[in-house]
């Protein structure tokens, strides 16, 4: 039974409203950022122009206008895979393993409490500090591996988690891979654990795949840790989709794709995975790919950007800045560095602005001084670790569920979530939860 109060989200702010934001270098490539000033209406950018030489769009006349001098602009970032619903656990499991099954016989073996113990939250609480914790590194589009939930994933959810796609787990199940591919639309990605492993029933997998459906670019693999070289070409040469989980497959099997291996496929993109494997958010993968695997920053930015948008088959404009493109985009301080080399270098704590869709939905204390009050509507404080964020999410009846369930406050990928004290926010503008106009919706949760 899920709880139906976390489904009353507090309102977004009016989206048909027009936004400027200026001051602020743009990014526009990995390579290179410009002072310029974005026009946003609605959910989208309308345009981006050089400061101070354009006037504004007509329709952007009379909205709000956000000095972001000091601050550079980068794209929402896109996270390839994760499982939304498993966000409250620790990291489970004593790797290497030969592959995910002997790590997931162990942890049902040894790790039963903790699993029991998160698994007393309601899913639905736990899909939204999924997608809290998503947001607090950046991300403004997951793909979430498990079943679409439309009471959930709606608009006002902290971070837009597709629509279109089909899944099975791994070829675990191969019955209902063939089953959900064929009645997944042709148009959508399909998308399914592979070779996650580095033993020799994983190092088969792509052979048995190949077997049964057709490889081409919709199919996506999530790991490919165990497919040999010449299965690697195969995936290559098909054009078909790679999701590299660097920190998952470390803790798991104590290997990873090399950084040239990743490279030679086309069609590829960084993921999380879960934290029951990954260690920490899309920032820390992204610092990992570069630190540890060595991968160029340009190709990173775009394993979580354009990259990411074309593995995923999202249509809209995801990963760009670019007039038309969702307002979806992050802020950080300039460090007066190439976009690239900047992402490689953040962590969730450098992050001061998220808008996803027009919306913002989330802000640091020096930045949501610089809001009017009316975009700011909803938004709740959160602290994590110690630092402060607003939040566009049900973040005061998130932590009463939570602690109801685990008798403690919930902690994600070892960094401590906690209430902020009212007393502690009067330079903020606060609003009780009995104002919160609550959307209504009719579908009734489904079962776990
Ligand atoms: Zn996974």
């Amino acid at each position: 039974m899920q709880n139906t109060r976390l489904l009353q989200f507090p309102p977004a702010v009016n989206v048909r409203e027009s936004l400027t934001l200026q001051g602020a270098r743009v990014a526009r490539s990995p390579y290179n950022a410009k002072y310029r000033t974005l026009f946003l209406r609605g959910t989208q950018i309308e345009s981006i122009t050089m400061t101070g030489v354009v006037d504004p769009p007509r329709s952007s006349k009379g909205g709000a206008t956000i000095d972001l001098s000091g601050y550079l602009i980068l794209p929402g970032l896109i996270n390839a895979h994760d499982h939304l619903d498993f966000s409250l656990f620790p990291r489970l499991g004593r790797g290497p393993y030969p592959g995910w099954r002997q790590w997931a016989a162990d942890i049902h073996r040894s790790e039963q409490p903790s699993i029991e113990e998160c698994l007393r939250v309601p899913r639905d609480t736990r899909i939204l500090w999924g997608g809290i914790h998503n947001l607090l590194s950046g991300v403004t589009t997951v793909a979430h591996h498990n079943p679409y939930l439309s009471h959930l994933f709606h608009v006002d959810f902290p971070v837009h988690v597709p629509r279109e796609y089909g899944w099975a787990h791994s070829l675990f199940e191969i019955r209902r891979v063939v089953e959900q591919f064929h009645q997944t639309p042709p148009d959508w990605p399909f998308i399914l654990h592979l070779a996650e492993g580095t033993d020799e029933p994983s190092q088969r997998e792509f052979d048995v795949l190949a077997s049964l459906l057709p490889i081409d670019a919709r199919i996506i693999l999530v790991h490919c840790v165990g497919v040999t070289s010449r299965q690697r070409e195969s995936v290559a040469r098909s054009g078909a989709g790679v999701v590299w989980c660097p920190s998952s497959n470390l803790y798991t099997l104590g290997r990873t794709l090399a950084a040239d291996q990743v490279s030679a496929f086309p069609n590829v993109a960084l993921g999380t995975d879960s934290p029951l494997t990954a260690n920490g958010d899309l920032l820390d993968e992204v610092r990992l790919a570069h630190e540890t695997s060595g991968a160029p920053a340009p190709f990173i930015y775009e394993l979580v950007t354009t990259r990411a948008a074309q593995l995923l088959r999202l249509k809209n404009g995801e990963g760009v800045l670019q007039a038309g493109a969702p307002a979806d985009l992050i802020v950080t301080r300039d460090r007066q560095q190439m976009p690239a080399e900047t992402l490689v270098r953040l962590s969730w704590r450098d992050l001061e602005l998220v808008m996803q869709k027009g919306r913002l939905v989330l802000l640091s204390p020096a930045l949501a001084d610089r809001m009017p009050g009316v975009l700011k509507q909803g938004m709740e404080w959160i602290s994590i670790d110690g630092v402060k964020r607003l939040l566009r999410a049900p973040v005061r009846r998130l932590f009463s569920e939570t602690s109801a369930s685990l008798g403690r406050l919930p902690a994600i990928s070892r960094r401590q979530f906690a209430p902020v004290p009212v007393v502690q926010l009067s330079s903020y503008e606060v609003r009780p939860v009995s104002e919160f106009r609550h959307s209504a919706r009719s579908e009734s949760p489904t079962p776990s």
